[in-house]
């Protein structure tokens, strides 16, 4: 049984010409199933009678469960998703004055570990599947459904929830094309933001296949401190990183690229530690964006969030230096949907969880 959230427009096709149908009907299935929300074969009525009657034998929509959707004090919305065997993801919806974003998870779980990160802490359980990723999207979707204008209100989306999006490569992108395509969802490529924490041969591979915003988790200015924080680093370290920053950005040279930067009590938040930053962007000669983040506490973290005084010190470094630079507003504290905070519950394969405990107890 086929699930179609699996398959963006040029797989359904295939798809479609293997169970000996017209390849237009690939357009038909994903307006029905994506710009009308519909998961009932029997009500996509301008489908022939033989092709609607067809379908439940072969092809099913099988969504993730929502299992729960609170909403914060501050109009953040969190869904919890079902994706079987006790493995539960996070979807975030933000809404702001002039847009709505939608957070999406990649993973049950990130095996990258970040040292200040939630979800690297849980450990690691599989990668999702595009159904699984997209379903994200429609469900949330159908929550929160069309503005008094009969616009939708999710207009901006970030592959930044749970897991490292460019590790699960090849379920990301046709959930990607299906965000763009206009039989689909329809957005503009600069309103889907891929997060990554600097896969670098992944980055090149995004550049061709799908070539959305990029933001790169960056949150230290040199190797000996980003190895620690970002354990990627050791593989693909800065010099490497920014050479692929500017390559992701040489066919649409007036895109740039947001790099994140997590504000940690007296790791990375010194005045000096922004000049050295200044330095290795000013060196790497491509159009970017700083995005500060305070960083969210969680049980068991080390690290301290950096008071408002070092977090403007540091932003001032960088935008006297020309660098537009953001302050991101934590959101959403009080259901856990704030940045990093993201945990989901995770099937551990990767005994993370495990080993932490027992250096616990050691230490
Ligand atoms: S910050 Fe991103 S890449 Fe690093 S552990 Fe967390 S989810 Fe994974």
């Amino acid at each position: 049984m086929q699930n179609l959230l699996d398959l963006d427009m040029a797989g359904l096709k295939a798809w479609l010409a293997q169970i000996g149908e017209k390849p237009f009907r690939a357009n038909q299935l994903l307006r029905w199933i994506y710009s009308r929300g519909e998961s009932d074969f029997s009500a996509m009525t301008d489908l022939a009678r033989t092709f609607r009657e067809k379908l439940p034998e072969v092809a099913e929509i099988r969504l993730p469960k929502v299992v729960s959707d609170k909403i914060s004090d501050d109009g953040t919305r969190k869904f919890l998703m079902d994706v079987g065997a006790s493995n539960l993801i996070e979807t975030v919806f933000i809404p702001e004055a002039d847009r709505g974003t939608l957070c999406v998870s990649t993973q049950v779980g990130c095996a990258l570990d970040c040292s200040f990160c939630s979800t690297g802490k849980q450990g690691f359980n599989r990668n999702l599947t595009t159904a699984e990723i997209i379903g994200q999207l429609w469900l949330a979707n159908k929550a929160l459904g069309f503005d008094p204008a009969g616009e939708r209100i999710i207009s901006n989306v970030v592959i930044m929830g749970m897991g490292e999006p460019l590790a699960n490569f090849d379920a990301l992108v046709p959930a990607l094309n299906l965000m763009l395509d206009d039989h689909a969802y329809g957005l503009s490529r600069r309103r889907v933001t891929v997060s990554t924490s600097g896969i670098v041969s992944a980055m090149d591979r995004l550049r061709e296949a799908c070539p959305t915003a990029l933001a790169v988790s960056l949150h230290a200015p040199n190797d000996a401190l980003r190895d620690v924080l970002v354990p990627i680093n050791q593989k693909y370290p800065l010099s490497e990183l920014m050479a692929a920053c500017k390559r992701y950005l040489e066919n649409a040279p007036r895109d740039f690229i947001t790099f994140e930067y997590v504000m940690l009590d007296g790791v990375n938040d010194n005045p000096a530690q922004a000049r050295e930053l200044v330095t290795l962007i000013t060196r790497a000669k491509f159009r970017c964006k700083f995005n500060l983040i305070p960083f969210n506490p969680f049980p068991g973290s080390p690290y301290r969030r950096s008071s408002r005084e070092r977090i403007s010190a540091f932003a001032n470094v960088l935008i006297g230096a020309g660098f537009v630079t953001t302050v991101r507003k934590t959101r959403g504290d009080d259901i856990d949907a704030a940045c990093g905070q993201l945990a989901g519950q995770v099937q551990d394969k990767t005994r993370r969880v495990e080993r932490l405990r027992i250096e616990e107890v050691r230490a």
